[in-house]
């Protein structure tokens, strides 16, 4: 089992710079995943742990030990890639034993009985003697996983390993890896752009953007307490505002937009007094669509209804208030395309803030 920690990594390619001092720290046994929309570096960070690229600067370390200039294959890390890369004229036996060409199998296990092992490990048993075209998809994303798994590698990296498969199929792929990951224990790092198959089977998120890490947490932490404007915009539905400090008393800040008025508790990211928030300052915060409901009592607008979609459990309503774009789940669709919804202060997130530190030291 390794740890993984990467700092200060940094990937230039001439005019682009795909990683920008990128931190990150993985624990023994994690399921860690990197997740961000296209162009946001997860997969150049995948590749420079593998060892297939080499970063600009900064340093990658296995267990404490620098990995610069070790080649992939003596990393002890198994890939498996989006497009499965089985070949096509083995078999399906013949392609996980391939996953073993550099290294012998486990101690007291002949290499037939470390390819049955990884068959049955990823639900393929008996499957062996077939060609990879006679599998479908997701049971061809096994294979390539029990191919990566065969030499016990102490690091197991998983890019997009699902977008090329149908919604039910991911689900169903996403729960074995996940059952297969924490049997083994083995630490992992998962690429993905889906926000929701991130949150659903990962221990930890690192949310990419533009080649930086905006956020690292557990995905309660980052669905609920999003750092940054960008967190909270891609990761799930969200509402965002941005208004003016009134007046921060007590437990609470009173916050303009427009002619309307909203208070937030205190405790909503920018509570220590050393932040040093105060009238006239800006301020960013967001709502998740469930904490928007027409029965709140307190901080209440009105919103025009644009869009509903039936979710089978809920519905999903896209409107406005003034130029502010809102979603909200509901559990009817709205009667009205006018409607009042209004958010307990607690329901409210701060994310950025901009505090005038000069006036602080006038
Ligand atoms: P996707 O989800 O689309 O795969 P990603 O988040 O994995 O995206 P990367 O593939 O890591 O992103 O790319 C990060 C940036 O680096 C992009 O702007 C990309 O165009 C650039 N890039 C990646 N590889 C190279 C390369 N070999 N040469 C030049 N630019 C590259």
């Amino acid at each position: 089992m390794t740890d993984l920690t990467l700092e200060g990594v940094s990937k230039l390619y001439e005019e682009t710079a795909a990683l920008r001092e990128v931190d990150l720290s993985v624990a023994d046994g994690e399921f860690f995943t990197l997740v961000g929309p296209s162009g946001c570096g997860k997969t150049t960070t995948l590749r420079t742990i593998a060892g297939f690229e080499e970063p600009t600067s900064g340093s990658v370390r296995f267990d404490g030990e620098e990995m610069t200039g070790v080649p992939p294959e003596d990393r002890d890390v198994g890939v498996v890639f989006q497009n499965y890369a089985l070949f096509p004229h083995m078999t399906v036996a013949e392609n996980v034993g391939y996953g073993l060409r550099f290294r012998d199998p486990p101690a007291g296990t002949s290499r037939k009985e470390r390819v049955s092992e990884l068959l049955e490990l990823v639900d393929l048993a008996g499957m062996g003697e077939r060609q990879p075209s006679q599998l479908s998809g997701g049971q061809q994303q096994r294979v390539s996983l029990a191919r990566a798994l065969a030499p016990e590698p102490s690091l197991l990296l998983l890019d997009e390993p699902m977008s090329a498969l149908d919604a039910r199929l991911r689900e169903t792929l996403r729960r074995q890896v996940k059952r297969i990951q924490s049997e083994l224990e083995i630490t992992t790092v998962y690429v993905t752009h889906d926000q929701a198959e991130a949150l659903a089977i990962s221990d930890r998120v690192a949310v990419m953007h533009a080649g930086n890490v905006e956020q690292v947490g557990t995905p309660k932490e980052i669905y609920r307490r999003p750092a940054t404007r960008f967190v909270a915009e891609f990761v799930g539905d969200n509402n965002v505002f941005e208004g003016e400090v009134l007046e921060r008393s007590g437990d609470e800040i009173r916050v303009r937009i427009s002619s309307s008025e909203f208070v937030l508790p205190d405790s909503s990211g920018v509570g220590d007094a050393g932040t040093g928030l105060e009238s006239g300052d800006r301020l960013t915060f967001c709502i998740r669509p469930e904490a928007l409901t027409p029965t709140a009592e307190t901080n209440r607008f009105p919103v025009t209804v644009e869009t509903s979609e039936f979710l089978g459990e809920s519905v999903r309503v896209h409107g406005r208030w003034n130029d502010t774009p809102i979603v909200l789940r509901l559990e009817e669709p709205p009667a009205t395309e006018e409607l009042t919804v209004g958010f307990a202060p607690n329901g409210a997130h701060v994310v950025e803030f901009d505090v005038d530190f000069d006036a602080e030291f006038e």
